[in-house]
C-alpha cells in the first residue's frame, strides 16, 4: 500500500467515524471536510500511479519532501489529459461536493441534516467509484468491516433515492406533456430542466411549473428562488451568498447593528454635552 493512499484510506475512515458518532454541527461539518480530504488523496493517488511526479504542482523545479503538490481541479484536469479522465456525472459530484467545502473552509456551514446527508453520500459514492475502477483496489481488508458496511449502505440509499427523484421527474414530466418522447428527446423541447435544489443540494428542482418550487428529490415544494445576480438557488429565508437577496436573519441582525451605532451616537453627544 502506498503512503498516499494509506493517507486517503485513513481519512475516509476517521471522516465516517466523525459522520456516525453524533449527528452534531461539528461532527458533521468535520466528516464533510476529511472525506473530501480524502477524495483529493485518492485522486493523488491516482496521478501518482501514473508517475509520482505528477501529484507536484510544479514540476519545473528541484522537488523537495515539503514541495506543494496539487489540489481536486488540478488533479481532475491531470487525470483528463492523461486520458484518465473520470466521467461526467462523477466530476460533477466532485465540484458539487467542492463548492460545498469551499463555503465550510472560506465562509460558513449551515448545519442541515439533509444537505449533510446528501452531500456525505455522494462523497462515499465517488470514493467508491474512484477507489474500485480508477484504482483498481478494494477497501476490504483496508477498513473495518461495519465503517465499510455502513459506506455500502449510504451509497445504496444514495442511488436508490436519485433513482426515485428521476422517475418521479419522469412520470410528472409525461403528465405534464403527454406527447414527449423520450426516446427522441431528453426532457420535452419547452422544459428547461431541473436547478439544484437549496435543501437537498441535488438537482432536481424545478420552478415556474408548480404553484411553489418542486423538489423530486425532497418530493416536496421549497421555498426557492434564483439569484439573477450570482446564478444560485437559495432558500427564501436565508438569502442568497452573494448578498443580493438579504435572508431573514441578515435584516435582524442589521436592526441590532442600527441599534447598537443609535446607541453609541447618543452616548458620544452625552458626552460631548459633559465636557
Ligand atoms: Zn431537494
Ligand atoms: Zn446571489
Amino acid at each position: 500500500m502506498s503512503a498516499i493512499y494509506e493517507n486517503a484510506v485513513d481519512s475516509l475512515r476517521i471522516g465516517m467515524k466523525f459522520f456516525l458518532e453524533e449527528r452534531s454541527y461539528s461532527n458533521h461539518k468535520h466528516a464533510i471536510l476529511t472525506l473530501f480530504h480524502a477524495i483529493e488523496l485518492f485522486l493523488k493517488e491516482r496521478l501518482a500511479q501514473a508517475n509520482p511526479l505528477l501529484i507536484y504542482k510544479n514540476i519545473d523545479v528541484k522537488i523537495a519532501d515539503d514541495s506543494q503538490t496539487v489540489g481536486v481541479r488540478e488533479a481532475l484536469a491531470r487525470l483528463e489529459n492523461l486520458g484518465l479522465g473520470v466521467p461526467a456525472d462523477e466530476k460533477k459530484i466532485i465540484e458539487d461536493i467542492q463548492r460545498i467545502r469551499n463555503r465550510i473552509e472560506h465562509h460558513r456551514y449551515d448545519h442541515s441534516e439533509k444537505e449533510d446527508n446528501a452531500t456525505i453520500a455522494a462523497s462515499l459514492k465517488f470514493i467508491m467509484y474512484f477507489v474500485e475502477f480508477a484504482l483498481e483496489r478494494k477497501l476490504d481488508g483496508h477498513i473495518e468491516a461495519s465503517i465499510l458496511r455502513e459506506i455500502n449502505n449510504r451509497v445504496f440509499e444514495y442511488n436508490e433515492r436519485s433513482a426515485l427523484a428521476e422517475h418521479r421527474l419522469h412520470e410528472w414530466l409525461h403528465s405534464r406533456w403527454p406527447d414527449w418522447n423520450a426516446e427522441q428527446e431528453d426532457t420535452p423541447k419547452e422544459f428547461e430542466g431541473t436547478l439544484p435544489c437549496p435543501e437537498c443540494r441535488q438537482d432536481w428542482l424545478v420552478i415556474g411549473w408548480h404553484e411553489k418550487p418542486f423538489c423530486f428529490h425532497c418530493n416536496t415544494t421549497v421555498d426557492a428562488s434564483v439569484c439573477e445576480e450570482c446564478c444560485a438557488t437559495f432558500v427564501i429565508d436565508n438569502g442568497c451568498g452573494c448578498g443580493k437577496y438579504p435572508g431573514k436573519d441578515d435584516g435582524r441582525i442589521q436592526a441590532l447593528l442600527d441599534q447598537m451605532r443609535g446607541q453609541a451616537i447618543r452616548e458620544r453627544e452625552a458626552r460631548d454635552k459633559r465636557e
